[in-house]
Order: C-alpha cells, then structure tokens, then sequence
C-alpha cells in the first residue's frame, strides 16, 4: 500500500513526489506517455534539446523557488527576448522603447509617454462613452495599457489565434502578463530569477524523481479501479472534468499542433522566439530551440505553434479562461469537495493558466499542509 499515488509525472507530481518520499512517504507515480516531466519534456536531437510540447522559460520572483530549483540543477543565463514579425516589419517584445522607436519613431521615454498617453486617452474616453470604467476584456485592457497602435499590430490577431477567440470575450489578465517599460529592455519578464536548466528540462525533472518509483505508459483511466486501492491518497494532475468522467460538462482547452523541422543551417532566426502577429499567418511563433541554450551546432531545429481548440484524444495546453469555463470549473472544485482522498493540482487540475514557478509553489503549499 502506498501513501501517495500520484498521476501525472510533470512540474507538479514531481514537486510532491520529491517532498513526499524525502518525508519518508511512499509514493508511486503514474504516467499514461512513454517518458516523464509533462509538457516539460525534451528531446535531445543532434545535440539540441527540443522542448516536444512547447517552449518553456523558467522565470520567477519567488526566492524560495528559485533556490529550490537550483538546488536540484543548474540554471544558464538565458533571457527571453522574443521578436513580433507583423507583415515582415520586426517588433522588440514586451512593449519597451525599443518597440516603441520600432512603431512610432520615437527617442526618448517623454515623447514615448506622450504617444502612449494619447491612445490611452482615447481608450478611456470611448470606455466612458459607454458608461465604463474598468476594462471589461482584454481589449479593452489592451487599449488602455498600450494603445491602439500596437494593440493592431502586436495583440490582437495573435491573440485571436492563440485563444481561437475574440479579444473582447476574453479576460484582461491574460495581457496584464505583459509588461510595458519606457526603458530600453528586452527582457520578457519582469521577475529577478529567470533561466533554462543547464543541460534541458530533463535534469530537473529526473532531479526530482531520482528516488521515486515511476510507471510510464499507465493510464490511470484504464486502470482505474486497480490504481485506486493501492494508495490512501492521490494527487491528480489531470483534467479535472476528465476526473468526474465529464459529468458536469467539458471544460474548454486550447491545444496546440506542432510543426518541427531540421534546417541545414546553423541559425535560422537569431533568437530563440518570433511571434508572428499578424493575422495571415496562420502560426503564432517559431521556436528556435538552440537559442534556449546558446547552441553551437552547424544544424538547427525549429518549431512552428499552431493553436487550436482541444477535442478528446489530444494533449490540453491551456486552459480557457472565460466566464463560461470558470463557472464549470467551479462547479467541478465543488464536487472534489466532497471527496476526500484526492488532492487536484497543477495547471490541469487546477484549471489555471499557471506559469512553472507558479506550478511549483502550488505543489510547495501542499506539501506545507499535506505533510506537516
Ligand atoms: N501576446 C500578444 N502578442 C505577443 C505576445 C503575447 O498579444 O506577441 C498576448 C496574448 O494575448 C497572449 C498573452 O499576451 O495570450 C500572454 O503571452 P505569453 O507570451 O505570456 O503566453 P504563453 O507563452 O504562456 O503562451
């Protein structure tokens, strides 16, 4: 009998095992693919790790996760600082003044302020016409952080395509993600700690199953009812609608199909990721997965993304977070309420649009309250 199973080996089964077993519990960790680590995963083809399911940067401002991370592998010094290609004209992304000189011919952060605080200005007014005063979607969230401008060229055909929706059905947070500097920063994000594990993906997550007993290649839905009396408790990773057979109804999920190629050439793009904004591009981005690691290599790999709405036999990447889908979801938590012995978490289980750190100091609470 174990204490724990846990189903799904990503960043958030991992995180638990690794505490659980050091706490002297006895786990067992079930993986319905053939390998570990989630979307996390990577396969190293001619010397390049491949992120297989996406892109991941690992960034943070929590000091306890970046410690703990780093205390299991390595980080290098990668920061991400994407590209927007729209129609062929190239962005420096988040919005700074570089992007700014790029759109507007601007110099200096005044005359930037001055442009940004016109269209903001007209955002509001047109909010106001309509009796509104906070942001009601991401448009018009978009409108009133960065103006209309960029909300055209940078935002709005992209997110329709990753989200296969409107901007103005869905909700401002996603943008909020962004940050907007009148400074001349690449850097994606705002937070201090940010990196690519020295070596790929792999090494954290086998870091962190090192003593763990894993299955690969079991589905939990197709040994279900064996599975469940081995352990006491479980920590489902999953969908959590999958969970409940889909009693209440689907929740909704983006996927995304991947479109990988090997190029006889050293370096296709000159850094790791283009967004392709514009709306005639049927991809969002092209990964160049070399970059991630400051690759060398005379052959490179590249990653087209093309998003697309989930349907049943496919991997779900992000969930959708609009009012319909949260009310679902509440309505699944509810019925997890009255079960005790299963634990939900991650980005799956906890239907949320979760960055890895987040993930992590998700799993990093339960272990505060599970195994205290
Ligand atoms: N976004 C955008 N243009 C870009 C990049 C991002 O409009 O070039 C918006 C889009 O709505 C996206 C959100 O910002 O869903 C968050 O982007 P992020 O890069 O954080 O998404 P992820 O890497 O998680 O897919």
């Amino acid at each position: 009998m174990y204490d724990y199973l846990i189903i799904g080996s990503g960043l958030f089964g991992a995180t638990f095992a690794y505490f659980a077993h050091q706490k002297g519990k006895r786990c067992l960790v079930i993986e319905a693919r053939k390998h570990c680590g989630g979307n996390l995963y990577c396969e190293k083809i001619e010397g390049i790790n491949v992120h297989k399911y996406g892109a991941h940067i690992f960034h943070t401002n929590s000091q306890r996760v970046w410690k703990f991370v780093n205390s299991l592998v390595e980080f290098n010094r990668y920061t991400n600082s994407p590209m927007a290609n729209y129609q062929g004209e190239l962005y420096n992304l988040p919005f700074n003044m570089n992007t700014f000189h790029q759109m507007w011919g601007v110099k200096t952060p005044e005359e930037a302020m001055q442009r940004l605080n016109e269209q903001r200005k007209e955002a509001l007014l047109h909010m106001q016409e309509m009796g509104v005063d906070t942001p009601r979607n991401l448009e018009e969230q978009a409108l009133l952080l960065i103006g209309k401008d960029i909300y055209e060229k940078l935002i709005k055909s992209y997110t329709e395509k990753q989200w296969g929706r409107k901007c103005t059905d869905l909700p401002a947070f996603i943008i909020r993600r962004l940050p907007v500097r009148l400074v001349y920063d690449n850097n994606y994000f705002n937070d201090a700690y940010q990196g690519i594990p020295k070596g790929g993906y792999n090494q954290l997550i086998n870091q962190l199953l090192k003593d763990v007993e894993v299955r690969t290649e079991t589905n939990y839905f197709e040994h279900r009812q064996a599975l469940d009396g081995l352990a006491k408790t479980k920590v489902f990773t999953g969908k959590i609608d999958e969970y409940f057979d889909y009693r209440l109804g689907y929740l909704q999920y983006r996927t995304v199909k991947f479109e990988e190629e090997h190029l006889p050439k050293s370096n296709y793009q000159g850094c790791a990721v283009v967004n392709y904004t514009d709306r005639t591009v049927p991809y969002t981005r092209i990964i160049e997965h070399k970059h991630f690691e400051f690759g060398t290599q005379p052959v490179t790999y590249v990653t087209k993304e093309y998003p697309k709405d989930w349907k049943i036999g496919e991997e779900a990447y992000y969930p959708v977070n609009d009012v319909k889908n949260l009310d679902l979801y509440t309505k699944y938590v509810k019925k997890a309420e009255t079960i005790s012995n299963v634990i939900f978490g991650g980005r799956l289980g906890e239907y949320k649009y979760y960055d890895m750190d987040k993930v992590i100091a998700s799993a990093l609470s339960l272990v505060e309250k599970e195994l205290a």
